[in-house]
């Protein structure tokens, strides 16, 4: 068996052709096609603004700043997260407050939410649908009006999972709280390469975090060649990003986004065959598996290794076991390596690793597997074989 990626990007002709249409269209940075892309995005999870943004990174910054987000405030975030969920509190220079998941969970637990909210100067909580699994949102968004938060969703990996309310309406991931934030990074579950989406219901918001996306002018550059005022007048009205999405990485995201819900079932499939294949590991208490919630994209698929007690020892004995898997030639990977046991936010909150003692069991016993489109169904069943193998037999 050829060595099997740990993720793979799912473009094809019609990105390449997509890509060559915007070029030849002599308009390469924002324009139609990101126009066209965010109405787009706005019909399909249907919320009124949309912004598209280089980045996730830069979506959770502009979000952040949109709410007043100041110099000392607090916000709560997981610790068991990507870099960038903690990050855009410091680029505001507010501090961070790191909430533990739920025992039974990769998710923020809302009861270290409202443990944290109480602390002066909480200003907003910035939740992570981790893997594309839906935080408790109910409990999560009553906690928020309690304590008069503002909720952020990291959404990066959520798109494009959704559920059904009572009338049939799609609720989409990521479009419950104030403002959510996609990530179009060249693995997430759609790409143009690098780039986000941000979207909110607030039209205060909106048009704040659009100023910002481009160095705090108040005309997009499209506007500003096509509108009859003079395309040299503007006004700068705050120090602003550089945060727009060209239209090159535009045309590669409208052409994804008709792909989207054909990448949805494929990894919704995925994950059906890996909970098929490992269900009798997980009944022998020999592995644990992520929660077979219907509300979720499947970003990622995370399992558990059994626990000694003991975190060093558990990340010994997965750490060896991510090795003979890589010399089996399959990629996986670790998420997340938690941020409170980061150099750089033990500085700046003075944490332990045991702080926060969920996430650090979670971390100290899982990696991820494959999980994209294109992923076939013998290397799905060849994944399946050598980890049974590795856990029955230990080698
Ligand atoms: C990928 C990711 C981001 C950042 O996305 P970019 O588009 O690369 O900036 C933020 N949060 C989480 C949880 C992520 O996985």
């Amino acid at each position: 068996m050829k060595a099997i990626p740990f993720a793979l990007p799912s473009t094809g002709k019609e990105e390449i052709k997509a890509v060559k249409k915007a070029i030849t269209s002599n308009w390469l940075t924002t324009g139609r096609l990101t126009q066209q892309f965010e109405e787009a995005f706005a019909k399909k999870i249907q919320k009124p603004y949309t912004l598209a943004v280089n980045s996730a990174t830069a979506g959770l910054h502009l979000a952040l700043e949109a709410v007043g987000i100041a110099p000392d405030d607090k916000v709560i975030v997981p610790s068991y997260t990507f870099a960038a969920t903690a990050e855009v509190v410091r680029y505001q220079r507010a501090i961070p407050l790191f909430a533990d998941i739920l025992p039974d969970s990769p998710l923020i637990d809302p009861a270290e939410i409202e443990k944290l909210a109480k602390q002066k100067g909480v200003k907003a909580v910035i939740v992570v649908h981790y893997a594309g699994q839906s935080c408790d949102m109910q409990a999560i968004l009553s906690l928020c009006k309690k304590y008069n938060l503002f909720c952020i969703e990291d959404a990066a990996h959520a798109f494009s999972a959704y559920k059904e309310d009572s009338e049939g309406n799609h609720i989409y991931l990521g479009t419950q709280g104030d403002i959510g934030v996609y990530s179009f990074y060249a693995t997430k579950t759609i790409t143009t390469g690098e780039g986000g989406m941000v979207v909110t219901s607030h039209p205060q918001f909106y048009e704040r975090m659009k100023v910002m996306r481009l160095h705090g002018i108040d005309r997009t550059i499209w506007n500003r060649y096509t509108d009859t005022k003079a395309s040299w007048e503007y006004d700068v009205v705050a120090p602003g990003f550089k945060y727009n999405l060209t239209d090159i990485a535009s045309a590669i995201g409208l052409a994804q986004l008709k792909k989207s819900d054909f990448f949805y079932t494929r990894r919704k499939e995925i994950a059906l065959q890996y909970f098929e294949g490992f269900r009798q590991l997980e009944e022998k208490g020999l592995i644990e598996l992520p929660q077979n919630d219907f509300f979720h994209s499947w970003h990622l698929f995370p399992i558990q290794i059994q626990s000694q007690k003991d975190w060093q020892k558990n990340h010994r004995k997965r750490t060896e076991m991510m090795q003979s898997l890589a010399k089996r030639g399959i990629g996986l990977s670790v998420h997340y390596k938690p941020l409170h046991m980061m150099s750089y936010y033990k500085t700046v909150g003075n944490y332990q690793p045991e702080d926060l003692p969920n996430t650090l069991d979670r971390y100290s016993r899982s990696f991820s597997l494959p999980i994209y489109p294109s992923l076939k169904k013998s290397q799905i069943r060849y994944i399946i074989k050598e980890i049974i193998r590795l856990i029955e037999n230990g080698s």
